[in-house]
């Protein structure tokens, strides 16, 4: 029986044979061939419709999945000082995550070299008289509806989060619109699923129309892009979760790192912390972690808290600003890292949704959504890489609460077993989604 690729493997392939078909196309001769038929022709077409296909979910997704993130408020209030604890870890995290990916990108500048300007139908407007504050007021829609149909990014986020805490203050009796909430979302990820299985035809056409259209000189910014990506996640796992780790349980690194091997291996692979989301929840108990504790913190932590999603978010609303020429304020880089870390909690623990978000945040500063198909192509080894990291900080985040809690085995931590055939099976079964 003939083996079928994974989404994974087919959009590497896909990413591969772009960039080739891309540099040869930029050869040829004639202009009728490369224009009129290959890039303005079907490489147009089928970019253009991955990218509205993209688009199209930004404000469904961003609506029910904010509101059934924050009507899960009703969780924290019950935990009390675990749910409170746990709140302000992801929170505060998320924003040290940001800030570390948004100020290497404005230090090392990935996306200058790469001059995109030229290609944007329409000026994009970045406000620059408006000061933060009154961007803070600007949220507040005066009419939800005209928010949702305009797209209003940030009057959209407001609203939904809004709604979700009043959905968990009124309880029982709003339990049939969580319900619908909940059950909407999982519709909407079906789509965005079916969506991103087009991901493949989507790559080949944009990774075509980069490399037709600037050749080798897009490598250099896009490897730039990816290394600030990598560096920010990098620093952030050994600086702030190696640290606060450190700091707070007072346990040796080591055996976290020996154990966390699983449930990475499968986040990585399959780029979803949600697909990892029982294997995690089976590894920090095994690392001593009282159930009680992280049957809240983890499933909650896979809805919540994308670390290494929000740094992509930052590093490429900032790169593509770069790339397309447009001076951001300091209004505008404040509202991006506080759009980021609202997107990152909307985002599900699902490959490539991050990306979808990412138009939020362009969004919500004015920078141009087009920006998306330069990066969109080499975004799954990154979406493996970050993917990572937001298990990572779930799993730290769990271990010091359950610590600070006195709900931990210490013995059990530092004994060495890993089930390594539990590893084997669930990686088989794992790595052909
Ligand atoms: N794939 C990521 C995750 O599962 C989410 C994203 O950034 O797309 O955590």
């Amino acid at each position: 029986m003939k083996k079928k690729l994974s989404l994974t493997k087919k959009i590497f392939l896909a990413m591969f044979l772009g960039a080739v078909f891309g540099i040869l196309v930029q050869r040829i001769g004639s202009d009728f061939i490369k224009d009129t038929i290959i890039l303005n022709g079907f490489v147009k077409v089928l970019s253009n419709i991955f990218l509205s296909s993209i688009k199209m979910m930004v404000v469904p997704l961003v609506f029910v999945s904010l509101t059934c993130g924050a009507a899960s408020a009703d969780n924290i209030r019950k935990l009390g000082r675990v749910g409170v604890k746990t709140f302000i870890f992801y929170i505060s995290t998320t924003c040290i995550a940001i800030t570390i990916g948004v100020i290497l990108s404005l230090t090392i500048k990935p996306g200058i070299g790469l001059d995109m300007s030229h290609l944007l139908v329409t000026e994009p407007t970045i406000s620059q008289n408006n000061s933060f504050i009154d961007v803070l007021v600007n949220i507040i829609p005066t009419n939800p509806i005209a928010s949702l149909v305009n797209g209003d990014m940030l009057q959209i986020i407001f609203f939904s989060i809004l709604l979700g805490i009043a959905i968990s203050l009124v309880g029982k009796k709003a339990e049939i619109v969580k319900n619908a909430f909940e059950s909407l979302n999982e519709v909407i990820m079906k789509i965005v699923q079916i969506v991103m299985s087009f991901a493949p035809i989507g790559v080949f056409a944009l990774m075509t129309n980069t490399f037709a259209t600037m050749g080798f000189n897009a490598m250099i910014p896009l490897i730039k892009y990816m290394f600030v990506i990598l560096f920010s996640l990098l620093i952030h796992s050994v600086f702030v979760y190696g640290g606060m780790f450190k700091l707070f349980t007072r346990l040796s690194i080591k055996p976290f790192l020996k154990k966390f091997i699983k449930p990475a291996s499968i986040v990585f692979s399959t780029a979803s912390s949600n697909a990892a989301l029982p294997v995690t929840l089976e590894t920090v108990n095994e690392m001593g972690v009282d159930n009680s504790i992280s049957s809240f913190t983890i499933p909650l932590g896979c809805t919540i808290n994308m670390d290494g999603t929000a740094i992509m978010q930052g590093v490429a609303a900032i790169f593509i600003s770069q790339v397309y020429n447009v001076d951001l304020g300091l209004p505008a880089i404040l509202t991006i890292i506080l759009t980021a870390t609202l997107a990152s909690i909307g985002t599900a623990g699902v490959p490539g949704v991050g990306m979808v978000m990412l138009s939020m945040v362009l969004q919500s500063v004015g920078l141009p959504i087009e920006g998306i198909g330069l990066i969109l192509g080499i975004d799954r080894i990154l979406d493996m890489c970050r993917s990572t990291v937001n298990t990572m900080g779930d799993c730290i985040c769990t271990i010091i609460i359950s610590k600070s809690e006195n709900s931990f085995d210490t013995s059990k931590y530092y004994s060495s077993e890993v089930n390594t055939d539990i590893l084997a099976d669930d990686i088989l079964k794992t790595t052909d989604c």
